[in-house]
């Protein structure tokens, strides 16, 4: 029944059922349950209706939140759906893993003393039930360009510009070195946050569409970026952040100690069915181990959480700073908490120890200094504070950089920054080299699936405009 709007006084917040602790490490599935409909309308019902939505200005995409709340409210869920997806290419992915408590939610402004609006748990809901319903269809090209776009890697970024760029009727090639398609969101992020199929699903839907996609092959390596150029009349580079940060310390090139992309990678690929004892080799697997996870934004809680679904012996995350300053989401360190790692906060690894395999982490603890020019406080480690942790696998999560791409591609021409992340105008998406444009991690460095998105919808407009643009100096020319 459709329900009337301004319901948050007498409505309390919820978000779907998540299943029980215990239960939830026997498998690498998702926490979440969907909504039912009744719990959908009814916590899009508690919206306000903002004059000035602060939900939408802080959502990466600007998605019109209020409205499609709106419409969910009134069980008008195809016109929710088409209002959601107008501004997103993938909705369903959003509505799990953005982390709403620093974006949408967390600056819903609904009336003091009452909790936020629940926000993306309505949009999950949305746009599965428009998969159920079948309102999501493959694009339909109605007009035809002769004019090829080349996208080099299929993580959201790509994805994203290859989905507006088809619409328009190019014809669109996304490169990836990979053998599936989705970046991160496939090899990266577990299937507890994001079940593989919810992202095999959007794959399929592309391919219909017309896009093509040309899997095992690395630009700069199988083929030139000089040749990729010739090939295409514009591209778009989109490859990710992708060489893993390290820590100079004793014992560090001990065996057992591994990056954290591997580590994840070797896990999904096992939840997609791949035979991944090659990819273990013995190491990338923690069951019956005692396990250190050195890090505290995401990817260290994805890997803790991953630690204990293999049935770790334990799992402990180390982290220098304290919990109110780790840079992960809040909700994903109570979600780690509540399925057992134990957090060693404001403590830092001084070295590994161990006779050709890690045994244990000598770390020391910290305690926080003065801010600095950031404004965050200094950590500072405390005399005589050593201890020892048990470790017989040892993850490092300390953040990506960008490889070297001016190399790989070999293009002096291509600029990046001092963290050799691609240099573009960001008006025109494009870098300093004509008709090659950027997008996601690899010009913002480690980010977001959301902004990810929203790069590569922009850049698909700016490519639009060169293309447009290029047409019509050729038509000059010929008259
Ligand atoms: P990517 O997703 O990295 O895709 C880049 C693609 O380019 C890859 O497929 C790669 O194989 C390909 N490629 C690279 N170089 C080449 C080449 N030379 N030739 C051909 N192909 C190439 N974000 C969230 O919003 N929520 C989360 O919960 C979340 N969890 C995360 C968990 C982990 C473990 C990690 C690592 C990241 C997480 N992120 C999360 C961040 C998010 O995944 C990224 O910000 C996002 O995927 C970046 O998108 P992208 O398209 O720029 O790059
Ligand atoms: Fe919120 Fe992300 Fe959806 Fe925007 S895309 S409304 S930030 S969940
Ligand atoms: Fe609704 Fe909150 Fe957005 Fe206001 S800020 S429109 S109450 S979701």
């Amino acid at each position: 029944m459709a329900k009337k709007m301004l319901q948050f006084i007498s409505q309390q917040k919820e978000m779907p059922n998540k299943r029980g602790a215990q239960a939830r490490t026997e498998d690498f599935d998702e926490i979440y349950a969907d909504f039912s409909a009744e719990s959908a309308e009814e916590q899009a019902s508690r919206c306000s209706q903002c004059g000035v939505p602060f939900c939408q200005v802080n959502c990466p995409l600007h998605n019109n939140i209020p409205d499609w709340l709106m419409l969910t409210a009134e069980n008008r869920l195809q016109e929710a759906y088409e209002m959601a997806a107008s501004t997103n290419t993938f909705p369903e992915i959003c509505g799990r893993i953005c982390p709403q408590d620093r974006l949408c939610e967390g600056n819903c402004v609904i009336e003091k003393g009452f909790e936020s609006v629940t926000i993306g748990a309505v949009e999950k809901y949305v746009t599965e039930t428009a998969f159920e319903e079948g309102w999501v269809a493959p694009i339909e090209v109605s007009h035809e360009r002769g004019q090829s776009v080349g996208i080099i890697g299929s993580g959201p970024a790509g994805l994203a510009a290859a989905d507006l760029l088809r619409r328009k009727g190019y014809q669109v090639t996304v490169y990836d070195r990979y053998d599936r398609v989705g970046g991160l969101m496939i090899y990266g992020i577990p299937g507890f946050k994001l079940e593989k199929e919810i992202v095999t699903r959007r794959a399929a839907l592309l391919e219909q569409g017309g896009i093509k996609f040309v899997l095992n092959c690395e630009i700069g390596k199988d083929i030139t970026f000089d040749e990729l150029r010739e090939k295409h009349d514009s591209v778009l580079i989109a490859t990710g952040v992708y060489k893993a940060r390290d820590i100079k310390i004793p014992g560090i090139g001990l065996d057992g100690v591994v990056p954290a992309l591997d580590y994840l990678t070797a896990s999904n690929r096992k939840s997609l069915g791949d035979d991944v004892a090659h990819y273990e080799n013995g190491t990338l697997n923690a069951a019956g181990k005692d396990v250190v996870v050195i890090g505290g934004g995401d990817t260290a809680m994805d890997c803790v959480r991953t630690a204990i679904r293999q049935d770790a012996k334990s799992v402990t995350c180390l982290y220098r700073r304290d919990k109110a300053n780790m840079p992960g989401s809040q909700r994903e360190v109570q979600n780690a908490e509540e399925e057992g790692v134990t957090f060693q906060w404001l403590s830092s690894p001084h070295a590994l120890l161990g006779d050709g395999t890690v045994n244990a982490v000598r770390a020391q603890r910290i305690h926080l200094g003065q801010p600095d020019d950031t404004g965050r406080q200094v950590p500072e480690t405390i005399d005589n504070s050593d201890f020892d942790l048990s470790a017989d696998l040892v993850i490092k999560a300390l953040g990506f950089d960008p490889e070297d791409l001016p190399s790989l591609f070999a293009q002096d021409a291509l600029k990046v920054s001092r963290w050799g992340t691609v240099q573009i105008d960001w008006k025109s998406m494009m870098t300093g080299m004509p008709g090659v444009f950027a997008a996601g991690d690899i010009v913002r460095g480690a980010s977001l699936v959301v902004w990810g998105i929203r790069d590569g919808r922009d850049a698909a407009e700016q490519m639009h405009n060169f293309m447009e643009a290029a047409l019509r100096g050729e038509d000059r020319a010929a008259s």
